[in-house]
């Protein structure tokens, strides 16, 4: 890591437990993707988890986080962020903050990333958890995600990290023409990782693999 990176300003405590989680989780599992190894080694998961979870923050599952919602299995967060092969150039929408910590991991590997999630109070705690961390390149929006956020608009990527019945429609329309979205799409039980890419005004899916995910609830998603 070069000096003066900002990864070099984040906090190092319990790093053998992040390179046991990012060795045993990710890596023997098929997350090959070297940068996404290494965000995942860098990004402290303990300070996205409310206090009482904490020493279970490198565990090998999702933690509640309040308002019902979760911070996503530290494996589910290293299959997205390979699938969507975000570059150091790139500017990111995710949709559905939770914790803050899917936007940390892709703050490392990206220009910058916005990140909108419907619970005012898990943005105020992904906002500490963030600034905890050191993390400087994420702006976080309370709102319905499924409505995007134009005024970042266009991105390079999107991840939806909440499950929604059908891809919404107007996230498509703010990816730049060549750039990636990905989504669970599926019933409110089970779902599909779907990946899409932007070409003119279409979308092209290229590939899907199961998952659970909490429901994307919002005027593009389920009913409340
Ligand atoms: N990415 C999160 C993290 O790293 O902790 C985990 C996301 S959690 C599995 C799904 C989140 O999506 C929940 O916090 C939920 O409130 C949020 N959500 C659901 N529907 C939403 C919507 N329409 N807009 C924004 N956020 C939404």
């Amino acid at each position: 890591m070069a000096a003066g990176d900002p990864r070099s300003q984040l906090p190092s405590e319990r790093q053998a437990e992040r390179d046991r989680m990012v060795d045993e989780q990710l890596a023997k599992r098929g997350i090959t993707d070297a940068r996404v190894l290494e965000a995942m080694r860098t990004v402290p998961r303990h300070l996205f988890v409310p206090e009482k979870f904490r020493q279970d923050a490198y565990r090998d599952g999702p933690l509640g986080i309040g308002c019902e919602q979760t911070i996503s299995q530290p494996y589910m967060v290293g299959v997205m962020t390979q699938l969507l092969e975000v570059k150091p150039g790139d500017r990111v929408l995710e949709i559905g903050t939770g914790s803050g910590y899917q936007a940390a991991v892709l703050a490392q590997l990206c220009e910058s990333v916005v990140s909108i999630e419907r619970h005012a109070e898990l943005t105020a705690s992904a906002r500490a958890n963030l600034e905890a961390a050191g993390i400087t390149n994420v702006e976080l929006v309370t709102g319905d995600g499924t409505e995007g956020y134009p005024p970042g608009a266009p991105y390079d990527a999107i991840i939806v990290t909440a499950g929604a019945p059908a891809v919404p429609h107007t996230l498509k329309q703010q990816l730049v023409d060549g750039g990636r979205m990905i989504c669970p799409v599926g019933s409110r039980e089970e779902q599909r990782l779907v990946k899409m890419e932007r070409r003119g005004p279409n979308l092209y899916y290229a590939r899907s693999v199961s998952c659970v995910f909490v429901p994307l609830v919002g005027a593009e998603g389920w009913k409340p």
